[in-house]
């Protein structure tokens, strides 16, 4: 494991890597210990699992783009502000996304178009989002606008494909508001087939821009394995995975389990898990597009029975509404995955009144440097 103490000269306006100074064998202690913390009087805490090679693991990259003076810059905005600081490479992100960004920070330059000023509502160019399937090697590329008209279009898209042949697909966002969300309502796929595929334990799944996937694939794995294993699937069971995204976690759950039902809120993740489905063959999976909350509320009153649940809620974790329903579903085992332990502790704590005994805590990590903890508790019905 790597003993080294990154040095990134960004760190302090960039706040992103909070634990950067730490090396990463203390850094895994901390989390470790924030999850006795919050966790532990439930159960022995699993040693977390952290990464062999702890840097350039994220598949997805973001960058603003603005001007100062003639010049136009392209980075991260400083941490509570909204000044950007000039970024070329970063630690934690692929460093092919980090090189297409800079090559587009220089075409836009030679082609003279300028980024986009969201205060005077001007200019061209207001962000580059990049995923990049790490197993699958394809590469999509968003150029989002402040507005639809795209000067010199062709050339511009023909000199980033001539640079950068790896690129498989690339879109333009048009995002025309004030606001802090990165990506518009309007896209449009400027070359290639707009999404790109990626593999993961064995399946391979869609990636469209906005539908939410983990940003750490290498770890992706070793946590949606610990998952399964907690779940105990004998392929007799009814597996409801709530929160689902592009339903991977269901997907790969299938081929152990009678039935998989998922849900979830994002229209754009719903349309690319049933097409995962589809890739798949997976014939015993079903998709809804809903709140989580909504769903197991109706799931309660006619009655519907789940097994096994496994749920894997934003930051913010569950509703109030969600859990009473899970309560009254009551099924054997919930595996609940959370990137907030807080919110999981609290939630956890309902649980644990309301029938259920914890039986496993397993933190993985999943976004080294950063003070992010992800963590993995399975329960099982008293
Ligand atoms: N399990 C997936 C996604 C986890 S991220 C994976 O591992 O990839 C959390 C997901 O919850 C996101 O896809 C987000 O769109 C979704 N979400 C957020 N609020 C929701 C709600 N109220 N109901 C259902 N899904 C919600």
């Amino acid at each position: 494991m790597s003993k080294q103490v990154s040095k990134c000269p960004h760190a302090k306006k960039c706040g992103g890597c909070q634990l950067q100074n730490m090396i990463y064998e203390r850094q895994l202690s901390f989390k470790q210990v924030k999850v006795i913390k919050l966790l532990g009087k439930y159960r022995h805490v699993d040693e977390i699992i952290g990464m062999e090679h702890p840097y350039h693991y994220r598949n997805k990259v973001q960058a603003a783009f603005g001007e100062r003076g003639k010049e136009i810059i392209s980075g991260i905005y400083q941490s509570s502000t909204h000044k950007i600081v000039p970024v070329d490479s970063c630690l934690i992100e692929d460093p092919k996304a980090d090189e297409i960004i800079v090559t587009i920070r220089k075409l836009l330059n030679s082609f003279k178009l300028r980024a986009f000023n969201d205060v005077a509502m001007k200019g061209f160019l207001r962000h580059v989002l990049i995923k990049r399937g790490f197993s699958s090697g394809e590469i999509m590329v968003v150029l989002v606008t402040g507005v639809m008209d795209f000067p010199k279009q062709e050339q511009f898209v023909n000199a980033l494909l001539t640079r950068h042949p790896e690129i498989t697909t690339l879109v333009q966002n048009v995002n025309n508001k004030r606001t802090s969300l990165l990506l518009g309502e309007e896209s449009r796929v400027l070359f290639g087939s707009g999404y790109i595929e990626e593999d993961l334990c064995g399946f391979r799944f869609r990636i469209s821009p906005k539908a939410f996937y983990q940003v750490n694939p290498t770890q992706t794995e070793v946590l949606y394995n610990k998952a399964l294993d907690f779940a105990e699937l004998s392929g007799k069971e009814t597996v409801l995975d709530a929160y689902c995204g592009t339903g991977t976690i269901g997907i790969i759950a299938s081929p152990k389990a009678k039935q998989v039902v998922g849900v979830e809120l994002n229209g754009d993740a719903v349309k690319d898990a049933k097409v995962n489905a589809e890739l798949n063959n997976v014939q015993n999976i079903e998709f809804y597009k809903d709140d989580a909350g909504r769903f197991m509320v109706k799931a309660a009153q006619t009655g519907a029975q789940y097994d096994v649940v496994i749920m894997d809620p934003p930051r913010a974790g569950a509703s109030l509404d969600f859990l009473k329903s899970l309560i009254t579903l009551a099924p054997k085992k919930v595996v609940y995955i959370s990137c907030n332990p807080e919110t999981q502790a609290r939630d956890v704590a309902f649980l644990v009144k309301n029938g259920y005994r914890v039986k496993k805590i397993q933190p993985v990590d999943m976004f080294p440097h950063t003070e992010h903890v992800e963590c993995i508790v399975s329960l099982v019905r008293k």
